[in-house]
C-alpha cells in the first residue's frame, strides 16, 4: 500500500459554544481532529506528492455520530478508519463564558473514541497507508492502559516500516489519574516519536523544565530527532538532530480566542516540514497560521 496519508489519531467531540445572546451553537472539534482539519487545507490533495488526510477514531452508530462523520468527510478528511460502535456515542464539551474567561465542561468518560485502539489489526491496516501518524497526549489519556500499549506498539511497527510519527504531549492532568502517570505515559510515547511538539507552559508545570531548551533537550534525549517547543506568544525553540535553535514568534494582529493555537501550529509546521520547507520556514508557517487562528473565534477557522 502506498504511504500517502497524514493520519491523525484521537477523539473528535461535539462542541457546544455560547453565542452573545446566551444560546449555544453546536460544532465538532478535538485536538487531533483540529490538526487534521488544518492539515487538509494545507497539504496538496492531488498530483505527485499529493496527500490523503485521514482520521482514526471511533464513534457510535446514532444520528449525532453520523452527523460528526459527515462533518469530518465534508472537510475532505477520510473516515475509513473511524470504527462504529453500537454500544457507545460521541463525547461532548460545553464552553462556559464568564466575563470573557472560558471554562470547559466535558462529557466524554464513556465515549466511543475511548475504544479507538481496541483492534490491533485495524490499527496496523490504517497505519500501513500512513506517511505521517499524528497523536497527542489526549489520545493516550482517553485509552485504557492495554489499548495505549497496543497503539504504541502499532506506531513502533509503522515507524520501522517507514512512517513518521509526530506527537503533541498536550498535557491535560484532568484526564489522568495523577501527574506522575501522565508524565510517565507521555515520556513513553515520546520515545516512539520522530517529531515532538510540546507547549512550554504545560511542560514546565508538570516536568519542571526551567526553560524551553530544557524541554527540547528532554524530548530529544527520549529519542525524537526533531522537537519544536511552542511558548504562547514567545519565541519557538527547536532541537533538530541535537542542535538547538530559537525562532521568532509571529505577532497576532488580535487575540480573540486561543482555542486550537497549538493544534493549528502543529498542522502549519508539519505541512511545511513535509513539503520542501527548511526548519525555520516550517516554524514560521506554524506560527503564522496559529497567529491567524487566534484572531477569530472557534477552533476551526478559515484562516486563509
Ligand atoms: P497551546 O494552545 O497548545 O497551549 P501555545 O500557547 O504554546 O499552545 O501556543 C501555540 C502557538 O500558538 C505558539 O507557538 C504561537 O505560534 C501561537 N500563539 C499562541 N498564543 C499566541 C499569542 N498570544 N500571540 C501570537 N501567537 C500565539
Amino acid at each position: 500500500m502506498a504511504r500517502d496519508s497524514f493520519l491523525a489519531i484521537g477523539e473528535c467531540m461535539v462542541e457546544m459554544a455560547p453565542e452573545a445572546d446566551g444560546r449555544y451553537v453546536m460544532g465538532f472539534a478535538g485536538d487531533t481532529l483540529n490538526t487534521a482539519w488544518y492539515a487538509r487545507r494545507l497539504l496538496p490533495a492531488t498530483g505527485p506528492g499529493g496527500w490523503r488526510v485521514g482520521y482514526l477514531s471511533a464513534v457510535g452508530t446514532d444520528a449525532i455520530s453520523n452527523r460528526m462523520l459527515r462533518f469530518i468527510e465534508d472537510a475532505g478528511i477520510d473516515t475509513a478508519h473511524v470504527a462504529r460502535r453500537a454500544d457507545r456515542s460521541v463525547g461532548l464539551y460545553l464552553i462556559e463564558l464568564d466575563r470573557g474567561e472560558r471554562s470547559f465542561a466535558y462529557w466524554r468518560a464513556n465515549s466511543a473514541a475511548r475504544m479507538l485502539a481496541e483492534d490491533g489489526a485495524a490499527l496496523a491496516a490504517a497505519l500501513a497507508g500512513a506517511r505521517l501518524a499524528y497523536v497527542s497526549g489526549i489520545t493516550l489519556a482517553i485509552l485504557a492502559e492495554a489499548d495505549r500499549a497496543r497503539l504504541l506498539a502499532a506506531l513502533a511497527e509503522a515507524r520501522r516500516a517507514g512512517c513518521t510519527v509526530a506527537f503533541d504531549p498536550n498535557l491535560r492532568p484532568r484526564l489522568w489519574p495523577d501527574s506522575a502517570a501522565m508524565c510517565a505515559a507521555v515520556s513513553a510515547a515520546a520515545a516512539h516519536a520522530d517529531i515532538v511538539l510540546p507547549s512550554f507552559e504545560d511542560e514546565a508545570a508538570h516536568f519542571g523544565d526551567p526553560d524551553p531548551e530544557a524541554t527540547a533537550r528532554r524530548y530529544g534525549a527520549a529519542g525524537a530527532r526533531l522537537v519544536v517547543v511552542k511558548d504562547g506568544p514567545g519565541t519557538i525553540t527547536t532541537q533538530a538532530d541535537g542542535t538547538l535553535a530559537r525562532h521568532p514568534a509571529v505577532a497576532a494582529a488580535s487575540v480573540v480566542d486561543t482555542t486550537a493555537a497549538g493544534d493549528s501550529f502543529n498542522a502549519g509546521f508539519l505541512a511545511a516540514h513535509l513539503g520542501a520547507a527548511s526548519l525555520a520556514e516550517a516554524v514560521a508557517a506554524g506560527a503564522g497560521l496559529a497567529a491567524r487562528v487566534i484572531g477569530q473565534r472557534g477552533a476551526l477557522v478559515e484562516a486563509g
